[in-house]
């Protein structure tokens, strides 16, 4: 029995680029995966740690003080581990160091917040019944026709969360999303993404067999123990249809270009910078502060350059202020020169930092910096015909994949035993016809380089041997196929 893995990620590859679907998730086996660490999947991967933990501790009670340190603690070990001997694919001017310590911080932050602020919110709309458990779902039956019987397509996902909403005991999934920046079209567009839709049906093909098993009796042997929280919801008439997708956004801030004064400080030259090379950090308000006077007897600090006020405030006299005195009526100020970046986790801690900004400490008049870094939009809804046009999409470009690398894996093995370049070029040449290269992407994938691109573009030699060529290792088993960004 041949076992051929799938998984939202891996649609999601072969959707961008058929040809890094194979290179990424299938190639020999087991896929490649970059040596260099990609900044955002890392930051991405470590709060998704935390946030299990914080997730977990929610299933039975409140969110406190020890939950917050201890979800902290496995997140930044988390990153710590992911890190270890490794180092991050960065421009050249940039230092390794500073991309650890202020990615690090702005995981520990992130997991803060949502223990904070977030998590409490969710507790007041929702119970939590589930944390990241996988469903594994087969994806067979009339869409699989023509795939040889002794392949199986074994389709994996594992939800942040499987919500109850108190008000009307609907099932709702939660979908954690770390992103850069956040607006109503990030929102529309994962209104009409295929996660919803796919980790919707692999909970309810679950839900569906404990269902089944509770109506025909204990007897199922090949059925797993049902939890008790489904026996309860199921016999007081429970639907066991997923109803949509809780989206919850966690706001990292965008990578920008530091300004010139700060990168003379940390050692570029001017001539590198007229080069267009650059150094970058991470905007957001969770772990960089502005600090006035840092070296007097008492430093002023502000979490913000440019800020809407948002009541009255002395302001310094001028034409525009005779009284020395702002109405507050929203109108935009900007902090003057004498207002300096400082990294929070150098200065202070980020513990401190962000108890300061939640209550109230630093520059109250600017807003809460903390509620401006995350947002939950109302659920999105799942119907049934998009739910199941989606399976008939997916089971057809699957069984398709199945077929095509049934015949891939002969050329495989044969260029394995020979190293014949005639055997290389009749894969590239079947790869040609079958994993086509969406060239569009390659600079593009998800805002940076495809991470496959030595593979297509580089030397022939880094193709033929990824993991020779120090530029790739093998993919990690499952645990990587489902990893979600
Ligand atoms: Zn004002």
């Amino acid at each position: 029995m041949i076992e051929l893995l799938s998984s939202r990620s891996r649609r999601l590859n072969s959707l961008r680029c058929p040809r890094a679907r194979y290179w990424l998730d299938e190639a020999f086996g087991t896929g490649f995966s970059p040596v260099a660490l990609a900044i955002p999947l890392v930051t991405g991967g470590s709060v998704h740690v935390g946030l299990a933990s914080v997730m977990t501790d929610a299933m039975t009670g409140e969110i406190g003080e020890r939950e917050i340190e201890n979800a902290v603690e496995l997140a930044r070990n988390d990153y710590q581990h992911q890190c270890a001997g490794r180092s991050f694919a960065v421009e050249e001017l940039e230092s390794q160091s500073f991309v650890y310590n202020e990615q690090i911080a702005l995981t520990e932050a992130l997991v803060r917040l949502a223990g904070m602020r977030v998590v409490p919110k969710i507790l007041e709309l929702y119970e939590v019944l589930e944390v990241e458990r996988m469903d594994r779902a087969w994806l067979t039956g009339d869409g699989m026709r023509g795939l040889d019987p002794s392949w199986t397509v074994d389709w994996r996902s594992i939800p942040d969360a499987l919500l109850r909403e108190k008000s009307t005991w609907d099932l709702y999934i939660l979908s954690w999303k770390t992103t850069a920046e956040f607006d109503k079209r990030k929102d529309e567009d994962a209104r009409v993404d295929m996660q919803g839709l796919s980790e919707g049906w692999a909970v309810e093909e679950r839900l569906a067999g404990w269902a089944k098993a509770l109506k025909t009796g204990p007897d199922n042997a090949f059925v797993p123990a049902i939890p008790n929280w489904f026996i309860e919801h199921f016999e007081s008439g429970g639907s066991p249809i997923i109803r949509g997708v809780q989206m919850v956004y966690l706001i990292k801030g965008a990578r920008r270009k530091k300004s010139k004064e700060d990168m003379l400080a940390g050692g570029v030259t001017e001539e590198q910078i007229k080069a267009g090379g650059g150094q970058y950090k991470t905007a957001s308000p969770l772990i960089y502060g502005y600090v006035n006077d840092p070296s007097g007897t008492s430093p002023k600090f502000a979490w913000s350059s440019d800020w809407h006020c948002r009541a009255p405030h002395g302001m310094r006299r001028s034409q525009w202020y005779p009284t020395g005195e702002c109405p507050g009526d929203g109108r935009l100020h900007r902090r003057g020169d004498d207002w300096k970046s400082f990294p929070a986790w150098e200065m202070l801690t980020v513990k401190t930092w962000m108890d300061w900004l939640a209550d109230g400490t630093v520059s109250p008049e600017a807003g809460d910096a903390l509620d401006q870094s995350w947002a939950m939009p109302v659920p999105h809804y799942r119907t049934r015909g998009a739910s199941e046009s989606w399976l008939r999409q997916t089971r057809s470009a699957e069984a398709r994949l199945a077929r095509e690398l049934i015949e891939i894996r002969e050329y495989e093995s044969a260029w394995g035993e020979s190293r014949d370049e005639g055997v290389w070029d009749a894969l590239i040449a079947r790869l040609d016809e079958t994993f086509p290269q969406a060239t569009e992407k390659c600079g593009n994938w998800w805002g940076r380089k495809c991470p496959m691109w030595e593979i297509c573009h580089g030397p022939g030699h880094v193709a033929q041997d990824p993991v020779g060529s120090g530029l790739f290792r093998i993919k990690e088993a499952y645990g990587e196929a489902v990893t979600t960004e």
